[in-house]
């Protein structure tokens, strides 16, 4: 069962994408659903609408995942407005693509604060609400298992890191009864990596089935690693890349 009656889920990058997708698919399984964005606060309210729709809260907060304080901020405030938080969804991301001499050192900030250290900031806020059954999932990559084309080093080591990251959690939030998981999505189709865009078809080849995934097919296995079904997985990689990976 993946039922989450009962439970508050906090969704970062949930205005669009695979965020979207994810906070819908938890409201779906019956959770409250909480989520961040950055500057889509448009997309954000309609995400919150559909989950009113289905008879759940659903609160968007702006904070971008690169402000430290933002952060801190939008875990206090969802815990403070529902009164709990169980399920951590550290899914906001930036891409980067550009030969290792082009990227800047602005850049290699800006991907490993909004990639890296904000998942670790979100989990630290959320930690106190998580002890006693909670869950952490992280949104890694594909590129984070096989770098299978140049051009991606600056995003591979961001997504890396989280493996690392997944697994020390896993070890250290265990004792507190709180699992730590790490989905490796494939392309998928999102205004960061169109279905129909320049490098849609090279991306496909690198596929063991031959396509794009949608956000709802990530989003299913988060359900999973939310739910009851995996109360007994953690420090685990489920990629959910079309074999990409393979
Ligand atoms: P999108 O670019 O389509 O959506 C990104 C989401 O994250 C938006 O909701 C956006 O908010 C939010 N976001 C981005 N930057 C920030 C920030 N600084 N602070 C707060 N929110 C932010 O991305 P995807 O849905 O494709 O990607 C989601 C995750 O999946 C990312 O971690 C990405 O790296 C990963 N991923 C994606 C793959 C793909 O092929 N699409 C493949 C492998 C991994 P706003 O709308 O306000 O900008």
């Amino acid at each position: 069962t993946t039922a989450l009656d009962g439970k508050v889920a906090l969704v970062t990058g949930g205005s669009r994408g695979i965020g979207a997708a994810v906070a819908l698919r938890l409201a779906e399984d019956g959770a409250d659903v909480a989520l961040t964005y950055q500057g889509s606060a448009e997309l954000a309210d309609e995400v919150v609408a559909k989950i009113t729709a289905m008879g759940r809260s659903g609160w968007a907060v702006r904070a971008d995942s690169a402000d430290p304080e933002a952060v801190c901020g939008a875990v206090a405030a969802v815990a403070d407005r529902f009164t709990r938080l169980d399920i951590l969804v550290n899914n906001a991301g930036v891409g980067a693509v550009g030969p290792i001499e082009a990227v800047t050192c602005d850049q290699i900030d800006r991907v490993l604060a909004v990639n890296v250290r904000a998942p670790y900031l979100y989990a630290q806020a959320a930690l106190r609400y998580l002890v006693g059954g909670g869950r952490i999932v992280n949104i890694g990559s594909c590129i984070a298992q096989r770098v299978a084309f140049p051009g991606g080093v600056l995003y591979a080591t961001s997504k890396a890191a989280l493996i690392g990251f997944t697994k020390g959690m896993a070890r250290e939030l265990g004792p507190h009864g709180v699992t730590v998981n790490l989905v490796h999505p494939g392309p998928t189709d999102t205004d960061m990596n169109p279905g129909d865009g320049d490098s849609a078809d090279f991306q496909r080849g690198f596929t063991a089935l031959g396509r794009y995934g949608t956000a709802a097919e990530v989003a299913d296995a988060v359900s999973y690693l939310a739910g009851e079904s995996a109360r007994y997985v953690t420090g685990a990689e489920l990629a959910v890349d079309g074999g990409f990976a393979a």
